[in-house]
């Protein structure tokens, strides 16, 4: 089988950290008996500079045909400016709105090498490896009516309406049962059922879509104050978080220091899965944006990048094998003591973009 995907690198780090990921495909068709079929076309600023958008139709055709999107960073000074239509980070807008992406994925996985660098005591991280699943494109950042009003007195009154339907509830649960079965086979699910009329929502119809679909895997529900909490005392006690928009935002960030530098943190957006073939639009993307002020030097780390590859293999192409292998591959780098200047600790080894992908390589090499 040959897996369709199309890479846009996109500005500033993007196209350093997409020349690795490159590498490491061409190291998993030659190994893996994975075969791959890789266009390549241009989003964000350098979109703009050659076409005049940010994201031009023909982009959009080959992201809405390839099996995934791998996505570098877009944007840069040069092109704050523009209208906001023209703007660099229009191009991903674009792609999570006509992808119709509403499910957010943002793993929290702490490396044992790495344990030293977060806030928490390496005892509480060591190990950890959890996922949150956020509902991206309902609740309160898109709910009617918004907006701030004079009221006759003079004052100012605003309004946000938290809003979502059962659909749009019962969507984003399937996409995290189906990826709890990829890995521990565990979802807790968040919300505020005890004070939002959404969150009583929410939890029965999370509820159940378990029971009539998913009973294999086992369901909790937290309320969001106390999810917050969790993730600070006890992390390793959750796998899958399914939450809103809004929590989910917050949450997820949390999770995300919890693990150290913006340069280790992958992300996937996952559209509907179409019920008669199977495919799902999946764009995968390092958290991190495009670092103008490290771009052109070689220094990027490339692991975002490396690590969203993994979530790949694993989530749109189900290669849990291959996705393994990788991100173990890492792991064992990091062990060896390779950091990049955004990860650098006393006596490590400085590595720049390329000397790390090398040394995954090779470690990659050895596992095989
Ligand atoms: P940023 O993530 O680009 O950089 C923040 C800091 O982290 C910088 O000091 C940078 O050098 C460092 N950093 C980020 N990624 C790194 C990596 N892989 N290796 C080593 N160090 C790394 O965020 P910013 O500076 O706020 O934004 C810069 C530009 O990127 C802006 O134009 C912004 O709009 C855009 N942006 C794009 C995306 C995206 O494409 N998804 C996301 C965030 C920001």
């Amino acid at each position: 089988m040959t897996y369709n995907l199309l890479l846009l690198p996109g500005d500033g780090i993007g196209p350093e950290v997409m020349i690795e990921t490159r590498r490491v495909l061409g190291w998993f068709s030659q190994n893996r008996n994975l075969s791959f079929a890789i266009e390549e076309d241009l989003v964000g600023g350098i979109s703009y500079e050659t076409h005049g958008v940010p994201a031009t139709d023909q982009m959009m055709a080959k992201a809405k045909a390839a099996d995934a999107v791998l996505f570098g960073a877009v944007g840069g000074p040069q092109w704050d400016k523009l209208p906001f239509e023209k703007r660099a980070e229009r191009g991903l807008l674009r792609l999570r709105k006509d992808l119709e992406l509403f499910a957010n994925l943002r793993p929290a996985l702490c490396f044992d090498a790495l344990k030293d660098a977060s806030s928490l005591k390496p005892e509480i991280v060591s190990g950890l490896d959890l996922l949150i699943v956020r509902e991206l494109t309902g609740g309160v950042y898109f709910g009617e009516p918004r907006g701030i009003s004079t009221l006759g007195d003079g004052s100012r009154r605003a309004v946000d309406t938290q809003v979502y339907t059962t659909g749009e509830v019962q969507r984003i649960a399937r996409v995290a049962f189906e990826l709890a079965r990829l890995r521990g086979k565990k979802v807790a699910s968040v919300e505020k059922s005890n004070v939002m009329h959404t969150g009583i929502l929410w939890r029965e119809e999370v509820q159940k879509v378990h029971d009539t679909e998913f009973p294999d895997v086992a369901l909790t529900h937290i309320l969001a104050d106390n999810c917050a909490m969790q993730l600070v005392r006890n992390p390793k006690s959750l796998d899958v978080i399914v939450t809103d928009n809004l929590f989910g935002d917050i949450l997820s960030d949390e999770a995300a220091q919890l693990t150290g530098s913006i340069g280790m943190l992958p992300s996937a957006s996952l559209g509907a899965k179409d019920p008669k073939t199977g495919r799902q639009p999946a764009l995968y993307e390092p958290v991190h944006g495009s670092a103008p002020d490290i771009a052109g030097q070689g220094l990027a780390n490339p692991i975002a990048c490396l690590l969203s590859l993994a979530m790949c293999l694993r989530y749109s192409f189900q290669r849990v094998e291959d996705a393994r292998l990788l991100e173990q591959a890492v792991e064992h780098v990091l062990a060896e003591g390779y950091r990049t200047g955004d990860i650098m600790q006393p006596g490590m080894t400085k590595a720049g973009t390329a000397e790390m992908t090398n040394a995954i390589l090779k470690a990659l090499d050895k596992a095989a």
